[in-house]
């Protein structure tokens, strides 16, 4: 390959922090306020202009339930509820009838929520800058370098959280990580305007069947779409039918790519609705993604990977931070549509325009759990002194990481990384030797429901 020698340099240190939380996702912001609010001082590096990642830069708006499967006991808390309660003041969620699609965020005020959150836990926020590079001295990390609008600079801290999604502060402090096999694929959701109308207009109208539609030139290649109002509106849709197979969004260049193949995507999504539906009434793109709607790339190699198996027969950890009950939801790459497998045994495999097809993953029995578990060691990296991960960086297997992956479980890791890392602080200890018990009495006294 060819290289450049680029001239060594000294690095201001623009500021010193116990904890230091890179990645600015719910996740990511979750994890800093819960440090904060133990008494840690704490930084936080995003590189947008705006916290929430997924769910604000990439569209999503969908949380999930925070129920068990019976939807009678409350199994989530702690600041995924808080931040439906605040959005709620505002008028800015919408409750759902679906336990699997629970609540419908106005993402915008999400971001303005999340700045409130950040501002009244006394977080120092560092917006539009990026991770760069570690510093490690002595085998520990000592401080990230970050390049923003004022130029390169580091900031310096104890303890480290990698909310990045990708992982990059783990891979570059060379910290293991690995990729589970076939990458679910990234994807551009978008938000159109007309779709209401297009629906009373055209009886029997399908968004998930009429873009996937081969007799039209526009169609996209078969894969998966779902949709979902935006709070509010009765119109206007986000949209998550884009697919963009076996990219790796952790590569520069197939992240380039991918984000404007997704975009050609949405393009093709609006001219389907425009030439063939609208009859008249008119149909907008409001909103494309500031980033593309990454699924996943890296996972760490952490103390415990997450077995499938463990989530679906409920297995109970004694290092337990996270419950869910979101389904097994593997979206393929190498065949159109996604997998779901419950935890009440059975599976499907649902493509758009076909019957899905139906089936167990075990025989039937009376010992269904009523939700899932993950624990804090899939948070912990080996060789990772100071440094924890949390969102869809936790180490699992490939079936596992299909219900982990979804925002209400993210969010979960968050705090338990924050709160993991003030008490490693407190102890001088590395992030191993946290104590289970303290960990857990030390989330619920916060709000976590464990
Ligand atoms: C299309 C799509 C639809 C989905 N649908 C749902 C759904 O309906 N409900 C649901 O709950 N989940 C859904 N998911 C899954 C879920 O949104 C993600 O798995 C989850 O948001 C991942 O959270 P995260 O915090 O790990 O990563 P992200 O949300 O990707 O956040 C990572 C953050 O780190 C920042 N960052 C990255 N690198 C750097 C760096 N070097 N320096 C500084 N900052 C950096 C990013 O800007 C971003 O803000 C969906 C995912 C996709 C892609």
């Amino acid at each position: 390959m060819l290289t450049i020698a680029e001239p060594s340099r000294t690095t201001p240190v623009a500021h010193e922090a116990d904890i230091c939380v890179i990645g600015g996702s719910c996740t990511g912001v979750f994890a800093a306020v819960r440090a904060a609010r133990l008494g840690a001082s704490v930084a936080i590096v995003e590189l947008g202009g705006f916290f929430g990642g997924v769910a604000t830069a990439g569209l999503v708006n969908v949380w999930h339930s925070l129920k068990d499967i019976h939807d009678e006991r409350q199994i989530i808390g702690g600041l995924t509820q808080e931040t439906i309660d605040r959005l709620h003041r505002r008028a800015a969620v919408e409750f759902g009838t679906s336990p699997h699609a629970a609540y419908f965020l106005n993402t915008e005020e999400l971001k303005i929520e999340l700045d409130n959150l950040i501002t009244e836990a006394n977080v120092r926020p560092f917006l539009h800058a990026r991770f760069v590079t570690p510093a490690v001295v002595d085998g520990r990390l000592d401080a990230v370098i970050v390049e923003d609008k004022s130029g390169r600079r580091a900031i310096r801290a104890k303890y480290f959280v990698d909310a990045t999604g990708d992982g990059d502060l783990i891979y570059r402090i060379g910290l293991p990580t690995r990729f589970l096999g076939d990458i679910q694929p990234p994807t551009a959701c978008c938000i159109i305007e007309g779709l209401g109308k297009i629906e009373e207009a055209n009886p029997g109208f399908k968004l998930n069947e009429a873009v996937f539609n081969p007799e039209f030139p526009e169609a996209l290649k078969l894969g998966f779409l779902w949709a979902a109002w935006v709070a509010g509106s009765r119109d206007m849709k986000m949209v998550a039918g884009t697919r963009v197979a076996n990219a790796d969004c952790s590569d520069a260049d197939q992240l380039t790519a991918a984000e404007m193949e997704g975009r050609r995507q949405i393009r093709a999504m609006v001219d389907i609705l425009r030439n063939h539906f609208s009859r008249g009434g008119e149909v907008f793109l409001r909103g494309v993604p500031s980033y593309i709607g990454i699924r996943e790339t890296r996972h760490a190699k952490c103390l415990h990977s997450v077995a499938e198996m463990e989530l679906l027969t409920g297995h109970a950890f004694e290092d337990t931070i996270g419950c869910g009950t979101y389904h097994v939801d593997v979206h393929h790459s190498e065949k159109p549509g996604l997998t779901f497998r419950n935890l009440d045994g059975t599976e499907e495999w649902v493509v758009p325009g076909r019957p899905p097809v139906r089936g167990r993953w075990r025989p039937e029995s009376d010992d269904t759990p009523p939700f899932y578990q993950f624990p804090y060691r899939s948070l912990v990296p080996e060789g990772g002194k100071n440094v924890l991960v949390a969102g869809r960086l936790i180490d699992c297997d490939r079936g596992a990481y299909g219900a982990l992956r979804v925002m209400v479980n993210c969010n979960q890791t968050g705090e338990a990384a924050g709160v993991a890392s003030v008490l490693a602080l407190a102890e001088n200890s590395t992030v191993a030797d946290v104590n289970f018990a303290r960990l857990r009495q030390t989330m619920r006294d916060g709000g976590s429901l464990l």
